[in-house]
């Protein structure tokens, strides 16, 4: 018996998205390996937080990196970073620092903001809903900002201003530029684009979505200044992000997964999540009153394709039905008319199974 069927825990085929909530992603053979052979000894945590940011800087074209226990972890280190120096005895806190005001833009305002206030920055939202002017944003940049968080993806560009020009802006007023961008792998060179490309300061990645690394894993990437800042105020020391504590499994673990994920045909696996979208649409082609298409992007904005099925205005008892089934199936459901199928964290065959489920529900 598995554990979670000892604990009456029941399994979820998961067409929704890398959900925090739903687990993440499934770790591969070789990162499960990874993580096991680092557990079965001891190791100096500093020596090999410092051995795998170089190794992870390096694979990624960047000047430092930093593992995390996961994005949101990232968020908070990064601002910390912005922040404090490496002198932990000295600085303890934003508050009560002139420059501790981060700066969004509305339209990238993101449920993950309480992490980046553990700090003691002050999130300030520039704009409205429909956008960000360049005006408004250039007034924003002052004497009192620590940092701009952009929020990367596709999704979320309408009416924000590129981060090309949020760069050159608070670059100006030497005001660093942390990319949130978690979600955003695919595509695979956003590792270093954002950061070596672009320019920007810092990039933060989870290690438990697109990468398939432990699922309490983040990345920071970019500049060795302010990553050195952050692992100074991150566990093994007894410090301000000690809670934030990355184990040495999940430090090898994401190396692992991040070697493998840079060895990935991703062409190939464009194909194939084609294919399994297509027979996602195949197999509900036939249910009356029922339309089937391909859709693009992910919900993320990322470049991989998923099955929209338009339901009218049955969708959320779909869902639920789908959710009571055995194993449980989750789909992603953003309105009363649609349900949403992403191949990304289907196992092999898995589309079949919600696809089916699904038609026999519909009949
Ligand atoms: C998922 C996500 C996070 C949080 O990531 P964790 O690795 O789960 O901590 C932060 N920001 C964005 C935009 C995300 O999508």
């Amino acid at each position: 018996m598995g554990v979670y069927e000892s604990l009456g825990v029941r399994r979820v085929i998961n067409a929704d998205a890398t959900l925090t909530r739903l687990g993440g992603s499934l770790m591969p053979q070789e990162v499960l390996e990874a993580m096991q052979d680092a557990a079965r000894a001891f190791v100096d945590m500093h020596e090999l937080q410092l051995a795998i940011g170089r190794r992870i800087a390096e694979l990624t074209g960047n000047e430092a990196a930093l593992v995390t226990s996961g994005a949101a972890a990232g968020l908070y280190l990064s601002a910390i970073a912005c922040g404090l120096t490496v002198d932990v005895t000295r600085d303890l806190s934003l508050h009560g620092k002139q420059r501790r005001r981060i700066l969004i833009q509305r339209v990238h305002r993101i449920s993950y903001l309480p992490s980046v206030e553990l700090s003691g920055a002050d999130v300030i939202e520039i704009g409205d809903e429909l956008g960000t002017s360049e005006g408004e944003f250039g007034a924003a940049v002052d004497e009192r900002t620590l940092a701009v968080l952009y929020v990367a993806g596709e999704h979320l560009s309408g009416g924000s201003i590129p981060l090309e020009k949020v760069i050159e802006v608070a670059h100006a007023r030497s005001v660093p530029v942390i990319v949130d961008a978690a979600a955003q792998l695919p595509p695979v060179d956003n590792l270093w684009r954002f950061t070596r490309d672009l320019g920007a300061d810092l990039a933060i990645f989870s290690g438990g979505k697109g990468l398939r690394g432990p699922q309490a894993s983040g990345l920071v990437l970019g500049r060795a200044d302010l990553i050195d800042v952050a692992r100074a105020h991150a566990a093994p020391a007894p410090v301000r992000g000690r809670p934030m504590k990355v184990g040495k499994e999940e430090m090898c673990g994401l190396l692992i997964a991040l070697e493998r994920y840079l060895s990935l045909d991703h062409a190939a696996l464009s194909v194939r999540y084609e294919a399994m979208v297509q027979r996602v649409v195949e197999v509900l082609s036939s249910a009356p009153g029922v339309h089937a298409v391909r859709d693009w992007p992910s919900e993320a904005g990322q470049p991989i394709p998923r099955a929209k099925v338009t339901v009218p205005g049955r969708a959320a008892e779909l869902r639920q039905a789908l959710w009571r089934c055995e194993p449980r199936i989750a789909v992603a459901q953003p309105d009363d008319d649609t349900l949403l199928v992403n191949p990304e964290t289907l196992c092999a065959g898995e589309e079949e199974i919600v696809a089916e489920r699904l038609l026999a529900l519909l009949q």
